[in-house]
């Protein structure tokens, strides 16, 4: 690949290296178009020749037997980061699975991240996982960047869709282009940067790179009613330019807006080129302590994602490290600062596009795999040996969503049994919940997505050598409870059952939305 000469340059400091690079992450509802659009970006930075591989890969995904599964994770291995270069710059597109591998990982990639790209249906504008994943972006003032997306078919209206981005995520959108034409006619989309409306000719498909005309607003010929409209933008203060202001956008309360059809390349190119301007390079982390670790300092970084293979001829357990500061080179000794262990990184692994190869140098901003690492979890910090170890703020535990109650399927196989639901535990591939009333038998395992029951039936039956016999829960809903007195006044209330977590932490579970609202209710909180 070409990049191979700019990765045996010699090393600069961490701080010189970082101005070029973008970490980011896509967020959306599934099916709004992520992994079209994921595909597009490899097709205009040059890293794939024709759209379309990323497509049938994921058709062929949907079967789902066994094999499929192992060859799944095989494949979300291979994308936990894709590196692109565009323009000079190094992008780091972080994968947050969406569909039935969507977990705890999907929100945990945001903790790794410097900026976002909110990607929208625009027949269908925000949708339930959208909030969800923006939620977790807002908590960190992780800077938006917002696409609408599939404006080749009928649509909202742009305005109605800038009015939902304000309403419901209470972030001011900025819209940089507009598009032109009616919907299901979409032509173009005007940049009010520079008044060119950029008019778009379908290519097939939008395999290859959709050539585009520039022209000036005033040589169009619908251009009166389009100018009435880009004022009446003006009028309701979404102004493109005084009005975005990059303090806002940086600080998460307001998003650059650009329109396009990631299918058909409309607004695409324009999307990406403003992406590496806007998008900010990877600032100096604060660690738990609230100090500031500078760019320049002794290399630090934490793991934010933990997987494992299940193909049992290759189980090997990758650990997704974000470099914070400083330089990583491969072979490198580094700690943990939760274990004080020392880290192996000889088989450290980045990713390019497809290829999973070696890493030998990378800078803040970047993401190696360290293979084999057996003693790494989620969240942990790592630091150059014989540097300061502070650690960098713990990734919150997410509330499982979904719920089964499993039994060790061999009883002479207690102690992997309760080995194995550790470790998977540990890794956050399943929460296992115990009630005080199951006499240690029955654990309630909780996931984010439901497929991880699938995982965790594998691994326990594969790796650990202990059957799972998972049945179905009544539980819908739960409710993390910050304390004792919280526990003590939900016990008794109807509907609601109160379980612990691996560290004791208590829970409620609801078999329904309503009993949750009651519970809320209850414990003086608002929402539900
Ligand atoms: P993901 O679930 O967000 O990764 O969504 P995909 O990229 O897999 O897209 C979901 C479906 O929407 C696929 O059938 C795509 O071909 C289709 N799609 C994606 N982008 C566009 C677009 O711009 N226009 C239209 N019409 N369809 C699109």
């Amino acid at each position: 690949m070409s990049n191979n000469g700019q990765r045996a340059a010699v090393a600069g400091s961490a701080a010189g290296r970082v101005p070029g690079r973008r970490t980011f992450a896509i967020i959306s509802h599934p099916d709004a178009g992520k992994t079209t659009l994921t595909e597009k970006f490899l097709l205009y930075s040059g890293a794939i020749k024709t759209a379309g591989a990323v497509k049938s890969r994921k058709q062929e995904r949907v079967r789902s037997d066994w094999m499929e599964l192992e060859r799944q994770r095989g494949i979300s291995i291979t994308s936990a980061v894709l590196g692109l270069d565009y323009r000079g710059r190094r992008l780091n597109l972080l994968d947050t699975p969406g569909h039935a591998d969507f977990s705890e990982d999907t929100y945990r990639t945001l903790y790794a991240v410097d900026s976002a790209l909110m990607v929208l249906d625009a027949a269908r504008g925000i949708e339930s996982r959208t909030l969800k994943l923006f939620e977790v972006c807002r908590e960190q003032s992780i800077p938006i960047i917002t696409f609408v997306n599939k404006l080749d078919r009928p649509a909202l209206e742009p305005l109605e869709l800038l009015d939902q981005i304000e309403s419901s995520l209470g972030l001011k959108p900025v819209p940089v282009t507009w598009p032109v034409g009616d919907a299901g006619d979409f032509r173009g989309v005007v940049d009010r940067r520079d008044g060119t409306l950029v008019r778009y000719n379908r290519t097939a498909h939008g395999a290859a790179v959709g050539s585009e005309e520039t022209v000036p607003l005033s040589e169009v010929g619908e251009a009166e009613e389009l100018l009435e409209e880009l004022a009446l933008l003006e009028a309701v203060g979404s102004g493109a330019g005084e009005d975005f202001d990059r303090e806002s956008f940086l600080a998460g309360d307001l998003t650059p807006v650009f329109f396009g059809s990631a299918l058909a390349n409309f607004g695409v190119r324009l999307l990406l080129d403003s992406f590496v301007e806007l998008a900010p390079a990877p600032v100096p982390r604060r660690d738990a302590a609230g100090r500031i670790r500078d760019l320049d300092e002794p290399f630090s970084g934490f793991v934010f994602k933990v997987q494992a293979n299940m193909d049992p001829k290759h189980r090997d357990r990758i650990a997704f490290v974000r470099v914070c500061s400083g330089r990583f080179e491969r072979g490198m000794r580094l700690v943990c600062e939760r274990t004080g262990r020392v880290v192996a990184t000889r088989h450290a692994q980045q990713l390019f596009a497809d290829d999973r190869e070696t890493v030998e140098e990378a800078y803040p901003g970047d993401v190696v795999g360290l293979v084999n690492t057996q003693g790494l979890n989620v969240g942990d910090t790592l630091f150059a040996e014989g540097a300061t170890a502070s650690p960098f703020p713990r990734i919150p535990d997410f509330v499982p969503e979904h719920f089964a109650l499993a039994r060790n399927g061999d009883s002479g196989k207690h102690k992997q049994f309760w080995k194995g639901l550790g470790q998977l535990s540990e890794e956050g591939v399943v929460t296992v919940l115990r009630r005080p009333e199951d006499g240690g038998q029955e654990p309630i395992l909780g996931a984010v997505g439901p497929l991880q029951f699938q995982v965790a039936e594998h691994r326990m039956e594969h790796e650990f050598g202990a059957p799972l016999r998972l049945r179905s829960a009544p539980w819908t809903e739960a409710l993390r409870l910050t304390s004792e007195k919280e526990a003590l006044r939900l016990s008794e209330v109807r509907g609601t059952r109160i379980v612990r977590d691996g560290r004791g932490r208590p829970l409620a579970l609801f078999e329904d939305r309503y009993w949750l609202r009651q519970a809320l209710e209850k414990l003086g909180k608002e929402g539900g």
